[in-house]
């Protein structure tokens, strides 16, 4: 029986690859991914050569019965994402769920995650996390704000390059006291970790470069460093 390997790929740094993520897309079929630009400069980089199949947030429901169909008639797909781990904050949840009722195999291939990274270097409490990834960017957006602030855990949230800045000024307005670690660029050439509350943070940003991908940490209520 064929199987689906879900792999992790770097997230910045072509090295942060796993010697069986790598044995693995050498091995299958085909690698179902995201944008074949993207996926053709880690294969290459690894002399690695196979067919490729795009699912995306946009095609991937309507795309899962034809990879159902392939993995079922014999054909080992490997699923990657654009960047770290399929399936968090990106597409593969639904295929991976199509797979599971199919009686397909998923066997997952470890490695990096932008949210596990940023907490581990944070220096805030990682024992218990809620992991928000992006917050809606307008409808229900101050909604979850004001649930979070209630929350007792450490906070995760994704964001992109654009719209950190408005995120800080949020987080100044909701967890005013918070520590708060904010991780740029994880693993590339400009990577740095800007940490303090949301005002601290806030005050220092004329001097930084505020482009970039970035995970902010919020640390619970009483967490001082
Ligand atoms: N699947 C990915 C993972 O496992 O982390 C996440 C993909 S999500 C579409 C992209 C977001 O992850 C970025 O906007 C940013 O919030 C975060 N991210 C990805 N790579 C990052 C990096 N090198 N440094 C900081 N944040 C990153």
């Amino acid at each position: 029986m064929s199987k689906l390997f879900v792999v992790a790929t770097p997230i910045g740094n072509l090295s942060d690859i796993t010697f069986r993520a790598i044995e693995t897309l050498k091995s299958v079929d085909l690698i179902i991914c995201e944008d074949t630009r993207v996926t053709k400069v880690l294969l290459d980089h690894y002399e690695i050569s196979k067919p490729m199949f795009v699912i995306n947030a946009q095609n991937e429901s309507k795309k899962i019965p034809e990879l159902i169909d392939k993995i079922a008639s014999g054909l080992n797909c490997s699923l990657v994402s654009d960047a770290g781990t399929p399936s968090i904050s990106d597409p593969g949840i639904r295929l991976v769920n199509a797979a599971v009722k199919n009686g397909i195999e998923v066997i997952g291939i470890p490695g990096p995650s932008a949210v596990t990274l940023a907490l581990s270097i944070s220096g805030l409490p990682t024992d218990a996390f809620v992991f928000e990834g992006f917050l809606p960017q307008k409808k229900g957006r101050q909604k979850n704000l004001i649930e979070l602030a209630g929350e007792e855990r450490t906070i995760v949230l994704y964001e992109s390059t654009y719209r950190i800045e408005k995120l800080l000024n949020e987080l100044n307005e909701y967890f005013p006291d918070r520590q708060i670690a904010v991780c740029r660029e994880l693993t590339k050439k400009f990577e740095e970790v800007w940490r303090g509350t949301a005002s601290e943070i806030l005050s220092g940003l004329n001097k930084k470069i505020t482009k970039g991908e970035f995970v902010v940490i919020i640390a619970p209520k009483d967490f001082r460093m």
